[in-house]
């Protein structure tokens, strides 16, 4: 039996593109192999947000050639961000490469792989749902973006913005629910934008309220926002859809109005502000995580305390921080000198977790005493591990639990990155009973 190797780095996006194409391989009959040296397929899936990970895939495309020269009747495929509309240059460098795939545009690779083995591969390419999904599960509905951020590489390997439609994400929803699956989380680089480019316009709020409606599920999440297309009537439906969690993840990548107008990121710290009131206002409850940069060109350190102004007026529930490192291909990188040293970099880095570590112990420490339902979703350092709904990671010891459980625990310790409980009496005797 043919074996294949799926190589993946990245974002969701790219793990959830993997298990895709994964289960149209098995669809075709191949094996799993996990030895990226001695499988028949290998497939790199790609990131290329930093200039790191694309010189992995490079390095990566370096053994595979020698192995090629060894073993000419391997396939090698390519997918992923670093695969843009045009492949001419791309196999001019790496010829050991027999095909290219864009993100979510699995019939290359399946056709190839089809047509070397002589299998029918057309059935293969309905319905690429994973087989044997986690019962928390990703599913990407937006592909690309149209806002070309000017550090950001995405919009030129990813494209423009291509969503899917709701019958079609209704109908993977569907499929994933009958195969176990409780809880999605709707992916995109800008989810909010969902459904913008089509005649005439819907946006996410409409996927939000079709999903509702999905028998069997019982959690919706949706990743990754941006502040000028999170509309009042999206706000509206977390606020009313009883199955979609109070939590939004909404970058804000620097607090200081001249360098966002650098970052092109089309709002100024009060217009970011007054979405996060908004949001605070009509979700009670509401979680709030946020992406930042630091060390961006031109920085000054008057301009990173305003990041810092914006994390104690928010007090984020998460924060994802990175320093700035130059993007080649990008705007900035065109335009803008990388002038904040890396030494300073990485002291503002330190300065946001400091903060952000105090943050959190006083965000969590609110929480010991009180009662949240979680979803037992794995085991680790012999607890079970299960989320809120605002996606607090709890452990919890006591009696035996299935993944996909819901039960209702007390919080009883807490630090900066998860929290510890106990199930509750009731819980307990509910378990006992069942
Ligand atoms: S919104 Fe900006 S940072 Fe996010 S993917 Fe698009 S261009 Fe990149």
């Amino acid at each position: 039996m043919a074996t294949y190797h799926l190589w993946t780095v990245g974002c969701q996006m790219n793990k959830a593109d993997s298990e895709r194409l994964a289960s149209g391989l098995d669809f075709m009959g191949l094996e799993q192999s996990d030895d990226l040296l001695e499988a028949d397929i290998v497939i790199l899936n790609t990131c290329v947000v930093r200039q790191s990970a694309e010189d992995t895939a490079t390095g990566t495309l370096g053994k595979l050639k020698r192995i090629k020269e060894k073993h000419p009747d391997r396939i090698v495929g390519v997918m992923g961000c670093m695969v843009g509309p045009k492949t001419d240059d791309l196999s001019r460098r790496f010829p050991q490469v027999n095909v290219w795939a864009q993100p979510q545009n699995f019939e290359p690779i399946i056709s190839t792989v089809g047509l070397a083995l002589g299998v029918d591969y057309e059935g293969c390419l309905d319905n690429l749902v994973p087989g044997a999904p986690t019962v928390s599960t990703f599913v990407p509905i937006i592909h690309g973006c149209d806002k070309f951020c000017s550090f950001c590489i995405i919009p030129y390997r990813r494209g423009r913005e291509v969503s899917r439609t709701v019958t079609d994400v209704i109908h993977e929803v569907e499929l994933l629910v009958q195969r176990g699956v409780k809880e999605v989380t709707f992916l995109g680089q800008n989810v909010d934008s969902y459904g913008h480019d089509f005649s005439p316009p819907q946006d996410l709020a409409d996927l939000l309220y079709s999903s509702e409606q999905v028998a069997g599920l019982e959690r919706i999440r949706f990743l990754t926002s941006h502040p000028s297309d999170m509309s009042s009537r999206i706000i509206e439906s977390i606020r009313d859809l009883p199955k979609v969690c109070e939590l939004v993840n909404l970058p804000f990548q620097a607090g200081d109005d001249e360098v966002l107008e650098r970052m092109r990121r089309g709002y100024t710290q009060a217009e970011y502000l007054d979405k996060i009131a908004e949001l605070r206002e009509k979700i009670p409850g509401v979680a709030l995580t946020t992406d930042l940069i630091v060390g961006f060109s031109g920085e000054s350190e008057a301009q990173f305390e305003h990041s810092l102004d914006v994390l104690r007026a928010v007090k984020f529930d998460k924060v994802h921080s990175a320093a700035y490192s130059v993007r080649t291909g990008t705007i900035a990188s065109r335009q803008y000198p990388d002038d904040v040293p890396i030494d300073e970099k990485k002291r503002r880095l330190r300065a946001v977790e400091a903060l952000q570590d105090e943050l959190q112990s006083e965000i969590n420490s609110r929480l010991v005493g009180q009662t949240f339902e979680i979803m037992i979703d794995g085991h680790s350092r012999g607890s079970h591990t299960g989320r809120t709904r605002t996606d607090k990671l709890v452990f919890v010891e006591d009696i035996e639990l299935e993944l996909g459980q819901f039960v209702h625990v007390e919080i009883t310790e807490v630090s900066p990155y998860s929290l510890r409980g106990r199930l509750t009496e009731a819980q307990i005797v509910e378990a006992i009973t069942a």
